[in-house]
């Protein structure tokens, strides 16, 4: 009797397993590819592939792979192993754009892997990633990587007006400022000004749709007057509070992130007197010393690029920059690092003309 019943269980298992192993490779890679896509955490997808040996093989597919999104391959700074490496240049492999530029940017700034770091994120420019573009032209702004001379206005202009063309929110706002300044390319006030609004506008509309996201899904928590009234009354940053709306800080790519994190956990060592952009959104280091330029009022902060020091300036730094006597003691110039040409008091006036 008991034999009996032992041998049912067993074949009641063995029938599960076999309804499975019936299941086409095609449908289960194509059920894979979904996931790969859309999971908000690289653990969510890691856990997949650690079920069975069938899906650790349909799991590293390429065609799954090429499919990860970007919060699949959002690894930790604090997790980055040999395995992490292997699993981003898999994807790499498979043709994953994403994956190009995650590394690319992991290589440039982190591993100290300029050359490498800097072809990927071309590979990926190439196929019209936004990020990727954005993120070598502010490379070329600042020459980084290589000395002063280095430096490439034109070519970060016209970098930022592709990925400005692709709807970039940071690019436009670059792209605005290097038009008000005549940074890099013949100075155009009026035009410089319609990017900056169009920048604010865009910002706008995404943190809109951000909330009305939020929102529904709070909907059954019943919190909802709540979180309307946090909104409008200050938990976000006073970016466009001209118009009224108060917006929650835009979310940054995950690979900024992780820059953020390797640095300031200590995963990873900043060169001697090299410092991190100020903007908390940012986390991209200096690659050689005085690369990035620094607040002509108070000196006490530097940024990568225009775009992070008008958005810290509206976010922070407003409230708290003013003439330090320590900078004054020093001698500073006025004018950060390798003599930039952005100053503080110059940005938040540009910012206060577009939006006003
Ligand atoms: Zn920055
Ligand atoms: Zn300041």
């Amino acid at each position: 009797m008991l034999q009996r019943k032992k041998q049912r269980t067993s074949r009641k298992i063995t029938d599960k397993s076999d309804l499975f192993d019936g299941v086409p490779d095609d449908l289960v890679v194509s059920i894979l590819c979904k996931l790969s896509s859309s999971v908000s955490r690289p653990t969510d997808f890691v856990n997949i592939l650690l079920t069975c040996k069938r899906l650790n093989r349909l799991g590293l597919h390429p065609l799954v792979l090429s499919k990860a999104g970007p919060k699949a391959l959002a690894v930790k700074a604090q997790n980055w192993s040999d395995s992490a490496h292997r699993f981003l240049k898999h994807c790499v492999s498979a043709g994953n754009i994403e994956a190009c530029y995650t590394l690319g940017m992991i290589r440039f700034y982190c591993l100290q892997n300029r050359g490498s770091g800097a072809s990927l994120m071309a590979k990926a420019a190439m196929k019209s990633h936004a990020p990727a573009l954005y993120s070598l032209a502010v490379i070329q702004f600042n020459g980084s990587g290589g000395s002063k001379n280095n430096k490439d206005l034109r070519a970060g202009v016209a970098l930022c007006a592709r990925a400005a063309f692709l709807g970039h929110v940071d690019a436009l706002r670059e792209l605005g400022h290097c038009l008000q300044d005549g940074y890099g390319v013949r100075q155009n006030i009026t035009e410089g000004r319609r990017l900056l609004i169009q920048a604010n506008a865009r910002e706008l509309a995404s943190s809109l749709n951000t909330i009305v996201k939020r929102q529904l899904k709070q909907q059954h928590q019943r919190r909802l007057n709540y979180q309307h009234y946090a909104y409008m009354t200050g938990s976000g940053c006073p970016l466009l509070s001209d118009f009224g709306c108060n917006v929650p800080v835009p979310e940054g790519h995950p690979v900024n992130v992780f820059l953020k994190e390797w640095f300031e956990l200590g995963v990873g060592e900043l060169g001697q007197g090299l410092r991190l952009c100020s903007h908390r959104g940012c986390g991209r280091p200096e690659t050689r010393a005085h690369e990035f330029r620094r607040c002509s009022v108070c000196g006490t902060v530097n940024y990568c690029s225009r775009g992070c020091q008008a958005l810290d300036w509206k976010l922070r730094h407003k409230v708290e920059c003013g003439p330090m006597e320590r900078w004054q003691e020093e001698g500073g110039n006025g004018n950060g690092g390798d003599g930039g040409a952005g100053g503080m008091e110059e940005v938040g006036e540009a910012e206060d003309l577009a939006i006003g």
